[in-house]
């Protein structure tokens, strides 16, 4: 088998806070100023530098000339001189992602999820999948620092084992870290797609410095990733942002829970596209599996996909009743963003997730006024509701950018690394 090289063997505190200040500088730096910036001795700067020269990991670039006396070298990271692999495993589709040592995005792609029922298939696919994509983009296995992977919780993230997602049928206790380190070679981190997502958002900030915000994932379940004050939010068991049996309409359909209107159940693209095809939205399609009142039994992910595409034109060509279910659902979720702003105080909602991309051009400027109109919201800052930027890679890159986190981020880290 091959072994996946991972850096965390030789990588130090101060290396690792060395590398992450030329990472962010990106002129580079030189060796005074990083002494300047982490306050350690020029002779230390000086041996983390030779080694980080040495690994590879950065490079010489240009010489700033500041006032009188040497110019001073600059380094910068070497961007393609490591890599790693995030992957999304939503019930739908499985996104892959390859990153290089900066974080940018070299390569994306999706296919849509094997036989869910079967663990085994899947976690085969996907190593064959990333192995393609490595030798597709010319990236040696010894370039690869790790595979991050975002799936649907809940997940006990200490065995790195899926426990019972509730769209995935059939994965009941899924030691996926291990096995797919096993599939791949690769070292694996897990972690829940929701909090994948925020780590992401909190990488690629594109210049907004949002500390505090809420990622609604819009996938085929609902969920949210929370950011307080810059750290994402992960609780005892790494399973937090569920927020999908906050209940949001009294006298709702019953959902799986036993009880009526939760926003998880309301407002997934299975139930968008139930409203839709019981409307006459999608013309005279046959109904999906289950009715808009009962409980979700068995939901058939590639036609619900294909359908909520067709619902999410009709919408945005203005077909009244594929608006009116959208308001609908716009109303839902922002009664139910109201109860996460008052509780956290966050002031931006990021939206994302592979379902939203399609109703953002109707649902965002709603979900905002909604929010901002609603009575029970506390907070007198605006709640800025905005799309990601990332789009649908987002739980993807946030897995991938895990992996570089072990190699960049000097915060100590409670995650585990398989392998
Ligand atoms: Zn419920």
């Amino acid at each position: 088998m091959r072994k996946g090289h991972n850096l965390l063997a030789v990588g130090d505190y101060n290396q690792a806070v060395i590398l992450d200040l030329i990472r962010r500088a990106h002129l580079g730096l030189s060796r005074v100023e990083i002494a300047v910036e982490t306050g350690l001795s020029a002779q230390t700067v000086s041996n983390v530098a030779r080694r980080l020269l040495d690994a590879g990991l950065v490079r010489e670039a240009g010489k700033l000339i500041a006032g009188p006396g040497k110019p001073r070298t600059l380094l910068q990271l070497e961007a393609t001189s490591r890599y790693a692999v995030g992957v999304h495993l939503d019930p739908t589709v499985v996104t892959f992602v390859l990153l290089d040592l900066a974080g940018a995005i070299v390569s994306d792609h999706r296919i849509p999820t094997p036989s869910a029922a079967d663990p085994d298939v899947v976690i085969a696919v996907m190593a064959e999948e990333i192995r393609a994509l490595l030798e597709r983009e010319s990236v040696p296995p010894e370039r690869v620092l790790g595979v991050g992977i975002a799936a649907p919780g809940p997940l006990d993230s200490t065995r790195g084992i899926l426990l019972d997602p509730p769209l995935l049928e059939g994965w009941m206790e899924v030691p996926l870290r291990d096995a797919l380190a096993d599939a791949t070679g690769f070292p694996v981190v897990l972690e829940k797609d929701v909090t994948a997502a925020a780590v992401a958002e909190l990488w690629v900030d594109s210049g907004t410095h949002r500390d505090n915000f809420a990622f609604l994932y819009y996938g085929t379940g609902l969920g949210i990733g929370l950011v307080v004050n810059h750290d994402v939010l992960r609780g005892a068991s790494d399973n937090a942002g569920d927020m999908g049996h906050l209940m949001v309409q009294a006298d709702g359909p019953l959902c799986s829970c036993g009880r009526r209107g939760c926003v998880g159940d309301l407002v997934v693209p299975h139930r968008l596209v139930q409203r839709a095809t019981a409307a006459g939205v999608l013309g005279r399609s046959a109904p999906l599996d289950g009715s808009v009142d009962g409980p979700v039994e068995h939901i058939d992910f590639d036609a619900t996909d294909r359908r909520f595409s067709d619902f999410a034109r009709a919408a945005a060509d203005g077909d009244a009743a594929a608006v009116a279910i959208l308001e609908e659902a716009a109303t839902h979720l922002a009664r139910a963003l109201v109860s996460i702003v008052n509780l956290l105080d966050v002031d931006h909602v990021v939206c994302g997730g592979p379902f939203w991309r399609r109703i953002a051009p109707v649902m965002r400027e709603r979900v905002e006024r909604l929010v901002a109109e609603d009575p029970a919201l506390i907070p007198s800052h605006p709640i800025v509701v905005e799309n990601s930027t990332i789009g649908e890679d987002v739980a993807a890159v946030g897995a991938g950018c895990l992996v570089l986190d072990q190699t960049l981020s000097p915060r100590p880290s409670a995650l585990l690394i398989a392998g």
